[in-house]
């Protein structure tokens, strides 16, 4: 699988999560506005740091992205967010990984949040002109229960975030 090839080359990790944008590729210094330099550094999890060679201010990689906050390797937040997006329960994320279920539950509340967040921002019509019939799954969003959006017309969409 490219996913997991690509999960296990470090550097090409790297060069994968900079090409999608989600860390930077390029960094000014919040300090002096130059240019920062990638440098390589063994003692970081993830061997490689921002540095200003002006003012000598370092900075994670890791800066300004989903990954900041998290101790987790960048792999291991990889995989939580490929479960996710795959629709991969908890328990079964725990299985594939040494990721402890407190964790994983975090992930997936903190993810379900942005999914959230980004349907409010944008928000994605379901159903056409003469209307439909829309189900959502309650469950995704910590309540038991299903849900359903009645529309004019017979058709059923489901959908999950
Ligand atoms: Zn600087």
């Amino acid at each position: 699988m490219i996913f997991y090839s690509i999960l296990s080359d470090h550097e090409r990790l790297l060069q994968y999560l900079r090409d999608l944008k989600i860390i930077d590729g390029i960094r000014n210094c919040q300090q002096c506005s130059k240019t920062m330099k990638l440098s390589k550094n063994h003692a970081k999890v993830d061997k490689q740091e921002w540095r200003c060679d002006y003012c000598l201010r370092v900075e994670s990689i890791r800066i300004n992205s989903i990954f900041e906050k998290s101790k987790l390797s960048l792999r291991m937040q990889m995989e939580i967010l490929y479960f996710f997006a795959t629709d991969i329960q908890v328990f079964e994320v725990e299985k594939f990984t040494d990721i402890s279920h407190v964790t994983v539950i975090e992930w997936y509340k903190k993810l379900r949040q942005l999914c959230k967040l980004f349907l409010e921002k944008d928000p994605i019509s379901l159903g056409n002109a003469e209307g439909s019939v829309v189900e959502i799954d309650e469950s995704l969003f910590g309540k038991k229960k299903g849900n359903i959006i009645k529309g004019p017309a017979n058709r059923t969409h489901g959908f999950s975030v």
